[in-house]
Parts: structure tokens; C-alpha cells; sequence
């Protein structure tokens, strides 16, 4: 059977000793499989002990401000997920005194918790019978069953859902869920599977066919739009740079950025009309890259020097002078700490 062996196999060769395991409570588990959408385990684990020392109860991050969140993530990516836990654990403490859920609906409706990582953390936490379907047992089960197609289309993800309903046991449903995610994770790797020593490949199509590379079909491809955005270095005459908190909600929602002048529009002019002042204007540095899931954004660094008084270009809470290299206990997007970084060398 599909399960018992895969059982078998994760009591020698599974994962027992990651930091979020031998444990019931939700919290951490939630947590854990939050980080763990789109992210490896090994990028993971040092965010999560970091998470967890700051944060170590729903209740203190309920409690947290989205700056001290959001300064924890830096670097993790996908910043909408840890907006989303924020509010989820808010709607826990404010709603259900702090109790995680235990009923699916329930679990389903808090903001970032898809079909998925809900019956994850209701196996783990609860053991409760749910199928997953992450990347990692998408995967598993798109070669073993050959389920030709995208994952990201709706029938092939009806037809690997019923797959990991069918394939899910009714005992041992959170060993059973972490050898499926281990299994994807550590052997059926998306690069060079290791099916010499996969318990699966006995009964696995795509292995018997030698046609591993077609499963799971890749995302159809399409270019992704390219933007770009020049963003304004102001620095001060003690060498501090002015950042301000981005909206809420969109890319690098609640983070912390450089002002952003429009295309049409000087860097001399921007400063002008947004900050109420004249700058002077050095030479642009190099454009760089960042890549988002639908499109590609060049950002074109351009440093400036204000001589005027700090306060005069600040803005309630939502812009600060920063002095590269110190500690900013603040959000900050990938690209924008690099910025940083480059000015603390220069
Ligand atoms: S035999 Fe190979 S392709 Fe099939 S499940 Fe195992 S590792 Fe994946």
C-alpha cells in the first residue's frame, strides 16, 4: 500500500528532529507551515527560531506592531504571508481567546490558510484526517500517478486532490503527512530524483516509463512584463537616508522603501513636488533586478543630497531617517537592504 510504504520508509530515512516537531500545540505548527509555503526547510529553520524567540505565543504576536513582524520576515519573501499570520493570530486572540481553531472551516477562514496548510495543521496538531497538497506531494503524486498537466490548472488539481484523499490513511495521518512532504522534499526532488532509493519506485509510472522529467507539467509559459521604478536616495548631511513605510497592502506592502519618482519625472522635480525641497543630484548607479512571481522589476538607484533640516521632510510616522548600518528593526524589502548595504561602504 501507498502509505505503508511510505510510513515505512519515514521511520528510518524521514525528518524527526526539525525545530517545529514533538510538538502538539498549533501555534508553532502554523507558524512553521506558513514559512514553509514556497520555502525550503534549511531557508526556513533560522527565520523560524528567530520568529519564535520574538514571538513565542500567539498572544505576543497578536500583540506585535507590523514593523516588529515584518523585521523578522526580511529576507524570507512573500511578505503578504506574514501580513496575513499577523491578522490570523489577531482574529485568534481577539475572537477564541487566543485557541487555535480545530475545525476545518474554521481554520480555512483565517486570513493565509489555504486547503493545504490547514489540513497540515490539523494532522500535526490534532491528528486529524485531511489530505495536503503542497509542492513537494504535488510533485510525489504527479509522477507516481502520472497526472500529466500543470498543477496550477483546476482538473489536474481536482484529479491530484482525489489522488491525496484517496492516498491519505486513516491511521497515522501526521507521519504519514510529514514522510509525503519528506519524501518530495529530500528524494522526488524537482532536479535529479533520486529513484535508485525511493521506496516508491516500484509503482512509479513515471519512473517505469523513464518520463520523470514531463511530471508535474511545467506553468505555460509567459514573459513576465518587466517595470521599472527609480528610487530616490535622499541622504542627510550626517549620512542618514530617508525611508518611508510603503501601503499597506501591494508589493512590499508595510515595508519599508525609498520614495519612488515616476518615470516622467526628474529626481530634482520629484524631490521638489514630494519631499518640499531641493536636492542635489549625483550620478544614478546601477539598475538591478527583482524578480516577482508575475513580473520582473528593474529599480534604478538614484542617490540625492539634502542639506535642509531633517524635519522638514518627514511625515508623521510614516518616514525616519536611517543611518546605514545600524540596526533597523524595521521591515525591509531584498533589493532596498541592499541599497543599504551599498551605502554603508560608501
Ligand atoms: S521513483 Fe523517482 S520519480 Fe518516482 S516517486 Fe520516486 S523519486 Fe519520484
Amino acid at each position: 500500500m501507498f502509505a505503508q510504504t511510505l510510513l515505512k520508509w519515514h521511520c528510518h530515512h524521514g525528518r524527526h528532529d526539525l525545530p517545529w516537531q514533538g510538538t502538539c500545540d498549533p501555534y508553532p505548527i502554523w507558524v512553521s507551515e506558513i514559512m514553509l509555503q514556497q520555502t525550503q526547510v534549511t531557508t526556513v529553520i533560522p527565520y523560524y527560531r528567530q520568529f519564535m524567540q520574538r514571538f513565542p505565543t500567539v498572544t505576543a504576536l497578536a500583540a506585535a506592531t507590523q514593523d516588529e513582524l515584518l523585521d523578522c520576515w526580511t529576507g524570507l519573501g512573500y511578505y503578504a504571508r506574514a501580513r496575513n499570520l499577523h491578522r490570523a493570530a489577531r482574529r485568534v486572540v481577539d475572537e477564541r481567546a487566543g485557541c487555535f481553531p480545530e475545525q476545518f472551516d474554521e481554520v480555512l477562514d483565517l486570513p493565509g490558510i489555504g486547503r493545504s496548510t490547514a489540513g497540515a495543521i490539523l494532522a500535526f496538531a490534532f491528528g486529524q484526517r485531511h489530505a495536503i497538497l503542497d509542492g513537494n506531494v504535488k510533485r510525489v503524486l504527479a509522477r507516481c500517478f502520472a497526472v500529466a498537466g500543470y498543477p496550477g490548472d483546476t482538473a489536474v488539481a481536482r484529479e491530484l486532490w482525489a489522488l491525496s484523499e484517496r492516498c491519505t490513511p486513516r491511521q497515522d495521518v501526521p507521519s504519514y503527512t510529514q514522510a509525503i512532504m519528506d519524501l518530495g522534499s529530500t528524494v522526488c526532488t524537482r532536479r535529479n530524483p533520486q529513484c535508485g532509493c525511493c521506496p516508491l519506485a516500484s509503482r512509479c509510472q513515471a519512473h517505469a516509463r523513464q518520463e520523470i522529467g514531463r511530471y508535474p507539467g511545467s506553468r505555460p509559459k509567459r514573459k513576465r512584463p518587466l517595470r521599472h521604478v527609480t528610487m530616490i536616495l535622499v541622504r542627510n548631511t550626517d549620512g542618514c537616508v530617508l525611508l518611508e513605510q510603503r501601503p499597506a497592502e501591494g508589493i512590499w506592502g508595510g515595508l519599508w522603501s525609498f520614495p519612488e519618482c515616476p518615470a516622467e519625472e526628474t529626481a530634482a522635480a520629484f524631490c521638489r513636488r514630494y519631499l518640499g525641497t531641493a536636492v542635489t543630484v549625483d550620478q544614478p548607479w546601477p539598475a538591478l533586478r527583482h524578480g516577482f512571481t508575475h513580473f520582473e522589476l528593474s529599480i534604478q538607484p538614484q542617490p540625492v543630497r539634502y542639506a535642509g533640516q531633517d524635519d522638514k521632510v518627514l511625515h508623521g510616522a510614516e518616514r525616519i531617517w536611517y543611518k546605514p548600518g545600524s540596526a533597523p528593526a524595521r521591515g525591509l524589502a531584498a533589493p532596498v537592504r541592499k541599497l543599504l548595504n551599498n551605502l554603508e561602504t560608501i
